[in-house]
């Protein structure tokens, strides 16, 4: 049952009992927002945005790294009715300026290290008044509005129509789209995902250092962290030192993180200087995770007790809300169904159904056969943004949403996703999977990271698998070793063609290998 709330009434609804304890923590600097302080706020925020002449429907990008006003500024947003529009933190003024032209946004908030970008995007994309969170000459600053003498709002939201959020999607495959989302959608994703996550509700610490203007950092870290009861404990960005120091520090339970973080934690020396005991789970999320380097980084954090951290997976994807399958923790697997494989993103949310559709027949695969992940059920978006387009071709008449991914379902109900149906390699008419010859050649501990991609061969018309390869600290390890190394794990189909060394997998804030770059680059 989906309670039928607005995000900030339902994330908010037990800010009274737990006014005292905090819920937002700067990781850095130890600055903290109680859960009554952030209750107060959000209803002051809401009011001066109100009182500045904006009204329900309105569209705010925010533009910011992750910070303990981030969640105040969006949870004021929508309790004003506007809905958020999240800006890419590295995002470059032109960037930014189609995300607002495209959004139609009418304020952007942004804060004062990421002034001159907003400024010089908004020459190009006007909006009606640019606020600095932290202050910034001749900008309202956050604590104008949370000072300003304005009357209380109370706007009608109707879940089910009314948009809360305008995230546009990672631009992997092309250029991002602005994907709409309603209240209803991220109240029904954070409730689905509530009974497979055993939560201790009101103690749970959890680390957010994924970006909030990601759909994953958005709902699962920010909203559902809130409204777990627990402190979300923030960082600005990813450093492995920072990152396990305030895991430490802070006594995390609980990170959701991306498949680059789970490979720092598998291999990095650092991880054993640091007592992360409080750490009961890691659930990666985002991409691609291979089930050996789960299993890895799952030893490394127990260092040999047999309870203690476990290591776990989520799928989803912007125009989920994101969430549609996940692991669920050790003892609340559904009845009948044994433990979960490393290397498996779970299973289903409730009210979450699907299908695995044989792309050369468009029926239903048969069983254990794999097939395109569709999914249908209350998380799945409303439609893209100015683009009927694409949204007829991912969203069907009977409410299925056509993922691009390839999966296959055990007979136990779990699923495991092979990659996007466009990366993968056609090569004398196999299909490989780039994030299968990725996990083979992690597998090397003279590898330390790695990414695969087709190129084109003119001569044959074939796509060539080339791996780009960033050596472990210290090996010399040559091109043929690699192929050799590969060869020896994989079908002869599958081997790789080309070799080139790198000094660094290129990825983006939210944890996925750029192809797009190296396709450039290849
Ligand atoms: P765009 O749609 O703009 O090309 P994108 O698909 O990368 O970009 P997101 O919505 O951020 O944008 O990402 C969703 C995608 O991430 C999924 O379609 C899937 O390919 C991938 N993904 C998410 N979780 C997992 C996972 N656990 N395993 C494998 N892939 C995953
Ligand atoms: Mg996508």
């Amino acid at each position: 049952e989906i309670p039928e709330l607005s995000v900030p009434q339902f994330v908010l609804a037990g800010a009274a009992e737990r006014a005292d304890r905090p819920a937002l923590v700067d990781g850095l600097s130890g600055e903290t927002i109680t859960h009554g302080e952030l209750a107060f706020y959000v209803e002051r925020l809401a009011a001066a945005l109100h009182a500045r002449g904006l009204r329900k429907g309105d569209v705010v990008a925010v533009f910011s790294p992750n910070t303990i006003w981030y969640p105040v500024v969006f949870h004021g947003i929508a309790a004003a009715g506007c809905v958020i529009s999240p800006v890419n933190a590295l995002y470059t003024p032109e960037e930014i300026a189609f995300q607002l032209k495209d959004s139609g946004a009418k304020v952007l908030v942004t804060v004062s290290p990421f002034l001159d970008r907003a400024l010089a995007a908004v020459e190009k994309a006007p909006v009606d008044e640019v606020i600095v969170m932290d202050g910034a000459e001749g900008h309202a600053s956050l604590r104008d509005l949370l000072t300003a003498d304005a009357p209380a709002v109370q706007v009608d939201i109707d879940p089910a129509t009314d948009l809360i959020t305008l995230p546009y999607s990672s631009g992997t495959t092309g250029l991002p789209k602005g994907v709409m989302l309603t209240h209803r959608n991220l109240v029904a994703n954070v409730s689905q995902s509530r009974p497979l996550a055993g939560v201790d509700e009101g103690n749970e610490r959890i680390i957010a250092v994924l970006p909030f203007f990601h759909i994953y950092g958005l709902t699962v870290l920010m909203n559902q962290g809130l409204q777990w009861g627990g402190a979300v404990v923030t960082l600005p960005r990813f450093d492995l030192e920072q990152f396990l120091r305030v895991i430490q520090e802070h006594k995390i339970t609980r990170a959701f993180v991306a498949p680059p973080i789970v490979l720092a934690l598998a291999k990095h020396p650092l991880v054993d200087s640091f007592d992360l005991s409080s750490l009961r789970s890691v659930t990666s999320g985002a991409a691609p995770l291979d089930e050996s380097l789960a299993q890895l980084a799952q030893d490394r954090l127990r260092k040999g007790a047999a309870e203690g951290t476990s290591v776990g997976q989520g799928y989803g994807m912007t125009e989920l809300s994101p969430v549609s399958h996940t692991t669920p923790e050790v003892g609340l697997e559904p009845a009948g169904a044994g433990p979960t494989p490393k290397g498996t993103v779970g299973f289903a949310l409730p009210n979450t159904e699907c299908r695995l559709i044989d792309p050369a027949t468009g029926e239903d695969a048969a069983p254990g056969e794999r097939g395109e992940l569709w999914v249908r059920g209350p998380q799945v978006m409303k439609g893209y943004l100015n683009n009927p387009q694409a949204t007829a071709e991912t969203l069907d008449d009977e409410g299925w949403l056509h993922t691009g991914d390839v999966a296959v379902v055990d007979d136990e109900g779990r699923y495991t996703v092979v990659d996007r149906v466009k990366e993968l390699i056609k090569y004398k008419g196999y299909q490989v999977a780039p994030a299968e010859l990725e996990a083979v050649l992690l597998g090397n501990p003279e590898i330390a990271d790695a990414a695969v991609i087709g190129v084109l061969d003119k001569e044959s018309g074939e796509e060539l698998p080339k791996a780009f390869v960033v050596r472990a600290p210290g090996s010399e390890i040559t091109a043929e070793a690699v192929q050799a190394y590969a060869a020896e794990h994989l079908a002869p189909h599958k081997k790789i063609r080309l070799v080139e060394f790198i000094d660094a997998v290129p990825k983006s804030m939210a944890g996925k290998i750029l192809r797009k770059d190296l396709k450039n680059r290849a």
